[in-house]
């Protein structure tokens, strides 16, 4: 094993991804667990320690060994003192948890922390779809609908919670977002606003067969092959919704397009990389009536680094975070 193994975690709402990568980005082994749904956030870290210590297992290394360890999660991260806090899609994470400092006593080694977004959009940045440019918008299409901003080279991290593209506003008035809040993006184009919703027509005698593939594959939820599937199979509500949560996605990024004026957008996440390629076309031709600069509209790629880019991203944070303090 290379000395300057890392180890990235990317914690989400339904999985925790564990990757040792060596000095090349190679990836060394992995671990992929569920996130758990009961307890509190002990008890995603105590998850995170056995996803990381299995991935070390089959990189033949122990945690302690590692340079340092990066995790993204999702909720507002305090990067200084490794805190999480409002990390709804987590159980019970409404308040402030020190995960950093907890997973550090635990793995034995320094541990970096980082927004979920803001890392994987790095990763693109660095390594994967956004390397060619200086200013990038990342679009992560998943249970919600997460943004991450690269400008001038440069991450853009606001006071700590930029990039929440999910939320912004495209129908006044609109449906309930999950936030509290009305007609933002992620209650049109999130996978969980979608799930909902699809239950609740179904439940009203919609034929679907969403909930039989889900039943079939074996799933409590309507995951992104389960729409992929049904897709396939042309059910027409499946389609329906996808189509508008489609435009809710064309509206909302060519409104954060307006604004920032990215050279192009990236599009990840569990759905956008399932749905690959067509999608992102469907998603541009999406975007265009919105785009001001209608001359010169940004170009729109598929995230090239699939479902290990969190953990990726969260690997060059510990890298860059130990480069930092040596
Ligand atoms: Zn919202």
């Amino acid at each position: 094993m290379s000395s300057a193994a890392v180890a990235g975690v990317d914690l989400g709402g339904t999985k925790i991804e564990a990757a040792v990568f060596d000095d090349d980005h190679q990836v060394l082994g992995s671990a992929r667990h569920p996130t758990p749904v009961m307890g509190g956030p002990p008890d995603v870290a105590a998850a995170i320690v056995i996803a990381v210590n299995e991935a070390c297992g089959e990189a033949g290394c122990e945690s302690g060994d590692l340079t340092g360890i990066g995790v993204g999660s999702p909720g507002v991260v305090d990067s200084g003192s490794g805190t999480v806090s409002g990390a709804r899609n987590l159980p019970d994470w409404e308040g402030e948890f020190a995960l950093g400092p907890e997973l550090a006593e635990k793995l034995g080694t320094q541990i970096a922390v980082g927004n979920d977004v803001a890392v994987a959009t790095d990763a693109e940045f660095e390594l994967g779809a956004g390397k060619p440019y200086h200013s990038i918008l990342g679009v992560f299409w998943g249970t919600g609908v997460g943004g991450g901003i690269v400008l001038d080279d440069h991450p853009w991290h606001g006071r700590g919670a930029a990039g929440e593209i999910g939320h912004m506003v495209v129908k006044i008035d609109g449906r309930q977002c999950q936030c509290g809040r009305r007609g933002c993006l992620e209650a049109y184009a999130g996978r969980g606003a979608m799930e909902a919703r699809a239950r609740k027509r179904h439940a009203e005698g919609e034929h679907t067969e969403l909930f039989k593939i889900m039943e079939k594959r074996g799933r409590p939820r309507l995951t992104s092959a389960v729409w992929a599937k049904a897709l396939e199979a042309q059910d027409k509500l499946a389609a329906e919704l996808i189509d508008e949560a489609v435009s809710a996605l064309g509206a909302g990024i060519a409104s954060a397009v307006n604004l920032l004026d990215v050279e192009a957008v990236i599009i990840g996440g569990g759905l956008g990389v399932r749905f690959g390629e067509p999608m992102a076309r469907r998603i541009e031709e999406a975007m265009a009536p919105h785009v001001f600069n209608s001359a010169h509209p940004p170009e729109v790629h598929l995230a090239a680094l699939g479902d290990l880019g969190g953990a990726l991203g969260a690997a060059l944070l510990a890298r860059r975070s130990v480069a930092a303090r040596t």
